[in-house]
C-alpha cells in the first residue's frame, strides 16, 4: 500500500481567466501535519477545498490513496474540514453539534454519547454538553469545532486557518493543543496558515506556495536553513536580500566585496540573489570586518537586539546580543556557510 494518503499530480485550477493553481504536485503521508503556507491569495484555500471536494480541478489528479477522487462529492470522501468561521449550528447546544455527524449516520444513542464524551475529553471541555454556543469564548467554540470535525473518524482532517480568528496569546496555546490532538489520535492534518511561525512550530511538512505556484516543501527546518529562492527566504524567517553576481572558484561578489560561500553549481557571472539572515551577521569593529557601514537604527527585543546597519546601497537587517549605537562605523563578518545563493526568480515578475 502507498505511503501518501493525498497526492496532488498537475492539479491547475481556473475560476474563467483566472489561474488560482497552476501545475500543483504534492504529497501527503499517513499521519502527517503539513501546512499550506503563502500569503494571502496564493491559492491555499482552493487547494483544500479541492481536497475536500468542494471545487473541481481543471485539469490534473487527486488520489486519495493511489485512487482519483476528483469526481468524488465531499460527503464520500474520508475528509472532514474545520473552517476558520466555524460553522457551528448556533440553535444547538454543545452536545448536539457535536453528535451531529453521527446523529445523521443514525448511531445508537450509547455509542453516541460515549464519542462526544471522549471529544470534549479530548478538546479539554468535558462537562460542556449543555452550553449553548454563544455562550462559548472563541478558543471554546473552535475546540468544539474541531471535536464536531474528529468525531467522525476521518483519516484526513482539513483545517483552513481555524486558528486566524482568535487573539495571541490564545492562539499560541490552540497551536499546541492542536498539534497534541493530531499527534494522540495519528490523524493526517492539512493545515492552512499565512502565519509563518504557526507553520514551522506546528508542522512536519511545510509547502509554501506563491501565486498559485509551489515555491519550496520541505521541513520547518528545510524551508528556514536552505529556502530555495529569495521569496521563500523572505517569507519564512526574517533575511537581507542583495543582489550578487557570481565569481569563478566560490566567491560571490555583493555589496562591493567578494566573500566565499559554498558553491551551488552556478555559472561565472551569473547574477544571483545573495540572503543572509539576521542572527549570522556578526558586528564587530570598523577595521575587522569585511564590510563597513553605519548603524541606521536600534531596537531592543529582549532576547537581542535589531540593528539596521547601511554599507554602501544596502541595509542589513542585524540580530545581535551586543548593542552598537546609531551612528557608529562597525564591520560585519559573514561566514561563507550563512551566505546562501539563490537563483534569480523575476520570471513570474516580469510576465
Ligand atoms: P487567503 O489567505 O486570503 O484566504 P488563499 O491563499 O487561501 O488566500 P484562495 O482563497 O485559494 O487564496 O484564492 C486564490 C485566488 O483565486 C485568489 O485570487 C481568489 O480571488 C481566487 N478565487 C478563489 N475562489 C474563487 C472563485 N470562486 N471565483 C473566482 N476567483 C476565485
Amino acid at each position: 500500500m502507498t505511503l501518501n494518503i493525498i497526492e496532488l499530480k498537475n492539479v491547475c485550477k481556473y475560476f474563467g481567466e483566472h489561474k488560482a493553481l497552476i501545475d500543483m504536485n504534492f504529497y501527503v503521508r499517513r499521519n502527517e501535519f503539513v501546512t499550506l503556507l503563502g500569503p494571502s491569495g496564493c491559492g491555499k484555500t482552493t487547494t483544500l477545498r479541492l481536497i475536500g471536494g468542494f471545487e473541481h480541478p481543471t485539469s490534473g489528479e487527486i488520489l486519495f490513496e493511489d485512487t482519483n477522487i476528483a469526481d468524488l462529492p465531499p460527503y464520500k470522501r474520508k475528509v472532514n474540514t474545520v473552517f476558520q468561521k466555524y460553522a457551528l449550528f448556533p440553535h444547538m447546544d454543545v452536545y448536539d453539534n457535536i453528535a451531529f455527524g453521527l446523529k445523521v449516520k443514525k448511531m445508537n444513542k450509547s455509542l453516541i454519547d460515549k464519542k462526544v464524551k471522549e471529544m470534549l475529553s479530548l478538546v479539554n471541555l468535558k462537562g460542556f454538553e449543555k452550553r449553548s454556543i454563544d455562550s462559548l469564548s472563541g478558543g471554546q467554540q473552535q475546540r468544539i469545532a474541531i471535536a464536531r470535525a474528529l468525531i467522525n473518524e476521518p483519516d484526513v482532517l482539513l483545517l483552513d486557518e481555524p486558528l486566524g480568528a482568535l487573539d495571541l496569546k490564545l492562539r499560541k496555546g490552540m497551536q499546541i493543543e492542536l498539534k497534541r490532538i493530531q499527534q494522540r489520535l495519528g490523524i493526517t492534518f492539512i493545515f492552512v496558515t499565512h502565519d509563518q511561525e504557526e507553520a514551522l512550530t506546528m508542522s512536519d511538512k511545510i509547502i509554501v506556495m506563491k501565486d498559485g505556484r509551489l515555491q519550496q516543501i520541505g521541513t520547518p527546518e528545510d524551508i528556514y536553513n536552505e529556502p530555495e529562492n529569495a521569496f521563500v527566504a523572505d517569507f519564512i524567517g526574517e533575511s537581507t536580500i542583495v543582489d550578487g553576481i557570481m565569481h569563478e572558484d566560490f566567491l560571490v561578489e555583493f555589496a562591493g566585496c567578494k566573500f566565499r560561500c559554498v558553491d551551488k553549481g552556478f555559472g561565472k557571472k551569473e547574477n544571483v540573489d545573495v540572503v543572509i539572515r539576521p542572527e549570522d551577521i556578526k558586528v564587530v569593529g570598523s577595521d575587522e570586518g569585511m564590510l563597513v557601514g553605519m548603524v541606521q537604527s536600534v531596537i531592543f527585543k529582549g532576547v537581542h537586539y535589531e540593528m539596521i546597519v547601511k554599507s554602501g546601497n544596502h541595509l542589513f537587517k542585524i540580530h545581535s546580543t551586543k548593542m552598537a549605537p546609531v551612528g557608529k562605523q562597525v564591520g560585519l563578518i559573514i561566514e561563507p556557510n550563512d551566505i546562501h545563493i539563490m537563483k534569480k526568480e523575476r520570471v513570474k515578475d516580469e510576465e
